[in-house]
């Protein structure tokens, strides 16, 4: 009897090195590997029968045993800024969001890591909605081919495309590591999207054995969540502060920082909430506490959504603060509000969670550090 076709890899999640195996494995030369993931990721090409520099053999054998495949997009949204947002859809079911930024100079495409988030940073609203999955491998990089192939088709001359990855879009991108890693790498090798290493940033709200295992396998940029300058506040705004408190996090991150070498700096974000973390004596305490640690600070004006207690500052207090840590010599920029018309700022981001308990005790108590 013959083996019936497995049809089950997703060609998008392969790196250079699982090409390279499954290559050798066939008794193939390596260099079909550039050549394939040039079709992929360069040309938006998944149909192997047009992958025409390839034998015909290889091409069956790949088109037999797996696919290339983006996940769906459910819904497109574009903002009065231009600004836009895809709805897509996970395997799960569940529906999570991609944002595209565009300024002057550059595109920055925000990324998902996951649906929902167990970290309940209080003032968050993927946080409020709980964990429901994990994304995989595919379905993070095909946001980053999602976004490139939909732009080139507004744009065709390319003027508008993504230049910089954040993953901050929905989820912990470091509790879902063995996915988000392989993307990350995909996003900055010149076979996948060739985006610098300085233009592709992980944000974490601080899962510090994360970040531990960032140094031994990334350069990528960095990014932490601090939003206060001392663990009592942090407690309350980000309770994963409670396992790895803010002394514990700095350490991590010089030594991240230390790794990747000259002129590296880490970016410290710092939502900016009304009455809560924006008094002067929190910026002396950032200034303080910030001394010798390589980072630029991100303010971010906190963008309310339906049903939080918080209220955003005034932008009047956002320049104060910046000013009063600009003066200690820090570099501090002002996230500026992008998309909240169609709900796409920072925060905002609830994608559509098809089965919310799932899975939610195991994470709620990993968000209040009682396991691992
Ligand atoms: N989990 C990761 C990435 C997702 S959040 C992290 O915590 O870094 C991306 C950024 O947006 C984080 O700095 C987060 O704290 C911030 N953010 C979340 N909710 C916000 C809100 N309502 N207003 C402004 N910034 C917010």
């Amino acid at each position: 009897m013959s083996e019936q076709p497995r049809q089950d890899a997703n060609y998008l999640a392969y790196t250079q090195e699982d090409w390279r195996a499954l290559l050798l494995s066939l008794g193939e030369k390596p260099f079909h590997v550039g050549q394939i993931m040039k079709w992929i990721h360069h040309r938006f090409v998944g149909d192997f029968a047009e992958m025409t520099d390839i034998s015909k053999s290889l091409r069956e054998y790949l088109a037999l045993n797996g696919n290339v495949a983006e996940p769906e997009v459910h819904e497109q949204f574009v903002s009065n800024d231009g600004t836009r947002k895809w709805l897509i859809k996970s395997a799960s079911g569940s529906l999570f969001e991609t944002v595209f930024i565009p300024e002057d100079t550059r595109g920055t495409l925000c990324v998902s890591s996951q649906v929902g988030c167990a970290l309940d940073c209080s003032f968050c609203s993927t946080g409020k909605q709980g964990f429901n999955s994990n994304l995989t491998t595919a379905e993070i990089i095909g946001q980053l081919r999602i976004a490139m192939r939909k732009l080139a088709e507004v744009y065709p001359d390319r003027s508008r495309t993504v230049t910089n990855v954040v993953m901050m879009g929905m989820g912990e991108p470091l509790l879902n590591f063995d996915n988000v890693l392989p993307a990350v790498g995909l996003m900055m090798d010149d076979l996948g999207y060739g985006i610098s290493k300085r233009k592709v940033t992980v944000s974490t709200a601080g899962v510090v054995p994360g970040i531990e295992r960032m140094i031994e396998t990334t350069d990528a940029s960095l990014a932490i969540s601090l939003h206060a300058p001392n663990d009592e506040l942090r407690d309350q705004l980000v309770p994963i502060n409670r396992k790895y408190p803010i002394a514990t996090l700095l350490e991590v991150c010089s030594r991240y920082a230390k790794n990747l070498g000259n002129k590296r700096t880490i970016t410290v974000e710092y939502t900016v909430i009304d009455g809560i973390n924006d008094q002067p004596e929190h910026a002396r305490q950032l200034s303080h506490l910030l001394v010798g640690f390589p980072c630029k600070i991100n303010l971010i004006p906190f963008n309310p959504f339906a049903g939080t207690g918080y209220k955003r500052p005034s932008m009047m207090a956002v320049r104060k603060f910046q000013e009063r840590l600009v003066s200690d010599g820090y570099s501090v920029t002002v996230r500026t509000t992008r998309g909240d018309d169609i709900n796409a700022a920072c925060g905002q981001l609830v994608g559509q969670v098809a089965d919310k308990t799932r899975r939610q005790e195991k994470y709620k108590k990993i968000a209040a550090g009682e396991i691992a």
